[in-house]
């Protein structure tokens, strides 16, 4: 399904260079994302980042990627916006924000803010260079779905304890509701993505990921941290079938309209993905059953559990993840252990 703009260029023999804005591109899913686009010979790709959650050594990732077409500004959406000159941009993707179940909670009080304003600074770039906007949501936005299985048309529930993940979830959840309500009121082009669990290479602990956390505990011979019994059900997403997706949904994506971009085929306790990381990593680490507030303080708390119907996305987009489960591992073992930062 050829994106409109690119059927009326073939029709007219031009080949004129894209260009493309990526918010976070230096992130884990940022990084791969700028990867994703630059295989297109017409994308240039600009790319801002203030590197606070980054796991990357920016300059050594441009350095391997060594392509031209890649430019950057390290700063805030905030200093960037101040500029006041933009674009020109075909494609808009933010990705920014602080994240991560332990990574929000030095932000508590602070999030709506940080989220809605760059969501807002976003929109009015778009608005300006008539850039189609993929917003990059999450899938806490459900709140738990309906035990676990989350499918855009379910209710969006907001829990009754309020916690600093809940306060990320919700500013989330209101820069989606204003991004569909701007499409109704405005020629703003915007589409969201939810993704789920997304695992792979460049994926930092830091954050307090799951499975770098439990690769790195296995190399190190030390115990895996399994919080509580580990029953909790998650389904992981290679890194780069999430960017696939994400390219998908604003070139193919209906207007105003949400994806939830996750692999149903790699939903796992997190038990289980306790006991996979250590026999593929062949490690001699034994699983200890922790409890997170312990280690994070009472601010921490867990999420219910959440995988995808994916339905939408595979239908509407023709996207189809590729990688299973133990090549996420598998993948996510060897960049650790080459300890690279590129
Ligand atoms: N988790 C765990 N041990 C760890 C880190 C995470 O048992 O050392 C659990 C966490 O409680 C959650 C799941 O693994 O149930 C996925 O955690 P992650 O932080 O990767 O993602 P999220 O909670 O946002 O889905």
């Amino acid at each position: 399904m050829p994106h409109d703009q690119d059927q009326a260029r073939e029709g007219r023999g031009i080949m004129k260079d894209k260009h493309i804005l990526v918010t976070g591109g230096f992130g884990f899913l940022g990084s791969h994302l700028v990867e994703r686009l630059l295989v297109d010979e017409d994308a240039r790709v600009h790319v801002v980042d203030n590197l606070s959650t980054s796991p990357l050594d920016h300059e050594a990732f441009v350095r391997r990627v060594n392509d031209p077409r890649l430019t950057y500004d390290v700063l805030s959406i905030e200093d960037f916006f101040a500029r006041g000159s933009f674009g020109p941009y075909q494609e808009i993707y933010h990705l920014a924000s602080v994240v991560g179940p332990v990574g929000v909670l030095g932000h508590a009080g602070k999030i709506t803010k940080s989220i809605t304003d760059d969501t807002y600074r976003v929109i009015d770039i778009a608005n300006r260079t008539n850039a189609r906007l993929c917003d990059v949501s999450t899938s806490e936005i459900y709140g738990g779905g309906r035990d676990g299985y989350c499918s855009e048309n379910d209710s969006k529930i907001i829990t009754p304890k309020v916690s600093v993940r809940l306060e990320y979830a919700v500013a989330k959840l209101a820069c989606e509701i204003a991004l569909v309500n701007t499409c109704k009121v405005s020629d703003l082009f915007a589409v969201i993505i939810r993704p789920f669990n997304i695992a792979g290479p460049r994926q930092s602990g830091k954050g307090g990921f799951v499975l770098p956390r439990f690769i790195k505990q296995c190399l190190a011979g030390e115990p895996l941290t399994v919080y509580g019994d580990g029953g909790m059900i998650r389904a992981f997403t290679h890194v780069i079938d999430v960017a696939d997706g994400i390219v998908r949904a604003a070139r193919h994506g209906r207007r105003g309209e949400a994806y939830n971009i996750g692999n149903p085929q790699n939903k796992i306790s997190i038990r289980e993905l306790a006991e996979r990381t250590v026999r593929i990593t062949a490690s001699e680490s034994r699983i200890d059953y922790v409890d997170p507030k312990a280690l994070f303080g009472p601010l921490f708390e867990e999420a219910n559990d959440k995988y995808p119907d994916a339905d939408k996305a595979m239908g509407e987009l023709g996207w189809r993840p590729r990688f299973d489960l133990d090549t996420v591992i598998r993948d996510s073992v060897e960049y650790i252990r080459a300890g690279r930062l590129d």
